[in-house]
């Protein structure tokens, strides 16, 4: 497979995704099983889901001259559209590697709840942990992370924040080996990675990619409670992938969330 369509692996893509790459009616279409979903769908007579954000519209509010309905939600994604689909590459593994090469010490209480950690989240399972700000809480996920990424899977990190993000991408650029994408706003620099960094917006770009997905500072706006973003979490994680909230405060809906779990 060449480097260009490895990028498409695990990700939701609208058919311009692909296009800017590929001449539609070419060969990707044919010989990589390339998935189709219809980008919305009706839920009775009069309202629509958007399959990427899973808001759902009363179809006369959001329906374009043509007849079509699109989705005001994630426009910033791209337009979905009803007559369109989205497109997908199954996510594949990554070589068993490691890439960890931070050599710092932990305490003995971030030890206890690394290696808590690493036995706790197999699969498909859902944790906490909070931690004040300047406790180290960092540190404490890289022996999972690299558990994870040993085994050929992969690692996503989300924030609502721009600047959480900056500084994860820094510190995670320097004490792993591998190179790691950091995915915001419009800027689509996405390249293939074990490990990525984003803001929370934009997991609704993936699809069943990450075995483990770890949201810092879930408890920040818009993150917060916001059932977009809880969707694009379940959606962006493999069927049994877990996840990781890390947080100063919990709320209401992270407690319920996690005690599902
Ligand atoms: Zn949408």
């Amino acid at each position: 497979m060449n480097l260009i369509l490895e990028n498409l692996l695990g990700r939701l893509l609208l058919e311009k995704d692909i296009s800017a790459f590929y001449n539609f009616t070419d060969q990707v279409n044919n010989e990589n099983k390339l998935i189709k979903i219809c980008a919305m769908t009706s839920v009775n007579a009069n309202k629509v889901r958007c399959n990427r954000c899973g808001t759902i519209h009363i179809k006369t509010n959001v329906k374009l001259p043509i007849g079509a309905f699109f989705c005001p939600t994630c426009l910033e994604l791209g337009r979905v559209r009803s007559d369109e689909y989205f497109y997908h590459l199954p996510q594949q593994d990554f070589s068993e590697k490691t890439y960890l090469r931070w050599t710092g010490k932990l305490t003995e209480n971030q030890e206890k709840i690394s290696n808590a950690l690493c036995q706790q989240i197999t699969n498909n399972q859902k944790r906490l942990v909070q931690a004040v700000t300047g406790a180290g809480k960092t540190e404490m996920i890289y022996q999972l992370i690299e558990q994870i990424l040993s085994h050929g899977g992969s690692v996503g990190l989300a924030s609502p924040r721009i600047d959480v993000c900056i500084e994860l991408h820094q510190r995670l650029s320097r004490d792993f080996t591998c190179q790691i994408p950091l995915l915001y706003h419009e800027g689509d620099s996405y390249f293939r990675s074990p490990l990525v960094v984003m803001t929370s917006h934009q997991l609704l770009r993936f699809k069943e990619a990450f075995d483990l997905l770890i949201i810092d500072e879930v408890d920040a706006f818009p993150f917060r409670d916001n059932d977009m973003l809880y969707f694009a979490l379940e959606n962006a994680k493999k069927i049994n992938g877990n996840l990781l909230y890390l947080t100063a405060t919990s709320t209401d809906k992270l407690d319920k969330q996690i005690k599902k779990a």
